[in-house]
This record gives structure tokens, sequence and C-alpha cells, in this order.
């Protein structure tokens, strides 16, 4: 079962990212490290609903 998220920077908020996940293989909240092109650097995005 496929659900859509939303990853969330957690350096200034904003919502860069849109992705899926399963949720029978992926336990608790999404971590990833992704480019925020807003703070024009990696940071970690968290998901977010
Ligand atoms: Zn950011």
């Amino acid at each position: 079962m496929r659900i859509n998220i939303q990853l969330q920077c957690t350096e200034c908020k904003r919502k860069n990212y849109a992705t899926q996940k399963n949720k029978k293989n992926t336990t608790g909240r999404l971590e990833v490290k992704k480019y925020c092109p807003w703070d024009k650097k990696h940071t970690t995005h968290k998901e977010t609903k």
C-alpha cells in the first residue's frame, strides 16, 4: 500500500519534495537528506502529511 507524503525541510520548514512510501516497509517517519534550494545546501527533510 503506497501513500503520498511530502518532505519538509527541517531548517526552513518548506515543503520541497513530494514522494510516496510503502507503509509496510517503512516504519516511523521518513527522514532523508535532500538538497534544499532555499538553504542552498543539503538538509534533512522529514515526512509530513
Ligand atoms: Zn530548507
